[in-house]
């Protein structure tokens, strides 16, 4: 409705009628995957959103995870912008993302202390059951330089739950965050509560976050890329151990603080885009936001790296010596320099050549490591996970199917305090992994590297 659409079985292309100045926005879907026509139009004004003070969005890509976003930008948006940024198009939980570690644990001797691991895990998620305290130095070192400020000030001051020979491991793991787990920020961009002096604690640090939000344990079922697999570290039969959380109320902080900026810089006069997503255009608001989003996407890195840390730990207490390596840490949701504009995704994973991709499915289905291929019709983005099906609303309302077959949740071991999220997250609210990995493979996106498939599930 008021869009152009064509669709050559792979590819859709959307356009706002009437709008011929507007680049075309693409969209990867293959013909059995569900689409939400909201989507769509969310896409469509994206691409044509504009600024009065001039810049433009270059084009527009969508991966096949899309489905609609709550803040009137689709989930899987990838955007190339010149002259303009959109905060919106990155939302509030900037530096959503998915880490991934493996043991060599085997999952007969995981599975028979089951319980210990469960009980300890939901201390520490759920609990707070560790001290995840930092120093104030550390805390403005975190959020000016990222990971490789904040272990340096650890080092000097220690934190209590991370051991010195840790530090050392995950100072050689920064290599294997994306952009080193080190932008620049600015610790002025921080709630109040984080800046104080002395020691801070920070209720949401080392926390899930609600909703899809995760911390999975799983098994490498299969290795399709052995020499790749094997270069990172990744063998059939491992444990492997997926985090996927965001910066917490740091982000939304900074997302918020700037929706409010954008609206109070539009140009008085000048009409407000029916979306309510406005984009920046000043030179100088651009680099401070770009400085905000920064800052938080740092707290983003941190807080990913103490939920796999806890886990880390637990695992010590209770299979001895193991050294569960991170494989990769890279977000989803930012925005970064391309091609002399920016590069902003929302629910889209880098697929840049050479470099991991990781892709869940759902707590009831496999989820991919894969390899970026750097596909340039592609802006070098891949899906970030299966994409909703169904919205959490018509899978918790009456009438809905609850049988457990249903929801597809036979056989699955979901770690929660909320007995609705097992029913909002079940695996039937997901799209198929199978066409949404296959699809980008044949479009020359990523190619697979290995395959996991789920024993148990944390989500807050
Ligand atoms: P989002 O970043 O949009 O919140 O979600 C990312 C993706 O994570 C979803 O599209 C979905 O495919 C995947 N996902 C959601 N819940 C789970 C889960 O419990 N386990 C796994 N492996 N994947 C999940
Ligand atoms: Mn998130
Ligand atoms: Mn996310």
């Amino acid at each position: 409705e008021g869009l152009d659409v064509t669709y050559d079985g792979r590819v859709y292309t959307v356009r706002l009628q009437g709008d011929a100045n507007a680049p075309p926005a693409e969209v990867l879907l293959p013909p059995d995957l569900p689409v939400e026509g909201k989507a769509f139009q969310q896409l469509a004004a994206l691409a044509a959103l504009k600024h009065p003070s001039g810049g433009e969005v270059k084009r527009v890509r969508a991966t096949p995870d899309f489905h609609p976003g709550d803040a009137g930008v689709a989930i899987g948006s990838v955007v190339h912008t010149e002259g303009l940024v959109v905060p919106g198009a990155v939302g509030t939980d900037i530096n959503c993302g998915m880490r991934l570690h493996v043991a060599d644990i085997p999952v007969e001797a995981f599975l028979a202390r089951r319980d210990a691991f469960v009980e300890r895990m939901k201390g520490h998620y759920f609990f707070g059951t560790r001290n995840v305290a930092l120093g104030s130095r550390a805390v403005e070192a975190l959020l000016r330089e990222g990971l490789p400020g904040w272990l340096l000030e650890t080092l000097e001051e220690p934190l209590g739950m991370v051991a010195k020979a840790d530090l050392e491991q995950l100072d050689r793991e920064s290599a294997r965050v994306y952009l080193g787990g080190a932008l620049e920020g600015d610790p002025a961009w921080a709630p109040t509560g984080l800046r104080r002096e002395g020691v801070v604690r920070d209720p949401g640090l080392a926390t899930i976050g609600g909703g899809n939000h995760f911390v999975e344990v799983q098994r490498v079922e299969a290795v399709m890329d052995r020499a790749r697999a094997w270069e990172w570290g990744v063998r059939e039969g491992q444990l492997a151990f997926m985090v996927h959380s965001g910066s917490r109320d740091m982000g939304r902080h900074v997302g918020l603080t700037w929706q409010e900026r954008a609206r109070a810089a539009w140009p008085v006069g000048a009409p407000i885009p029916e979306s309510g997503i406005l984009p920046l255009a000043d030179p100088e608001l651009v680099r401070e936001y770009l400085r905000a989003e920064a800052t938080a996407a740092n707290y983003a890195f941190l807080n990913r790296l103490l939920l796999a840390e806890l886990l880390r730990l637990t695992l010590r207490e209770l299979f001895g010596d193991v050294e569960a390596p991170l494989v990769y840490d890279v977000p989803h949701n930012i925005t970064l320099p391309w091609e002399g504009g920016w590069l902003a995704r929302k629910g889209a994973c880098p697929a840049e050549a050479e470099q991991p991709v990781i892709i869940p499915g759902s707590m009831g289905a496999a989820s991919y490591l894969m390899v970026g291929l750097g596909n340039a019709r592609a802006l070098a983005s891949a899906s970030h996970g299966a994409g909703r099906a169904r919205s959490r609303f018509s899978l918790s309302r009456g009438g809905a199917d609850h049988r457990e077959e249903a929801l597809g949740l036979t056989g699955v071991d979901c770690i929660t305090l909320r007995a609705e999220r097992r029913i909002e997250e079940a695996p039937a609210a997901y799209k198929p992994i199978g066409p949404v990995v296959a699809s980008q493979v044949e479009a020359g996106i990523v190619r697979e590297v290995a395959r996991m498939a789920p024993l148990m599930t944390f989500k807050a």
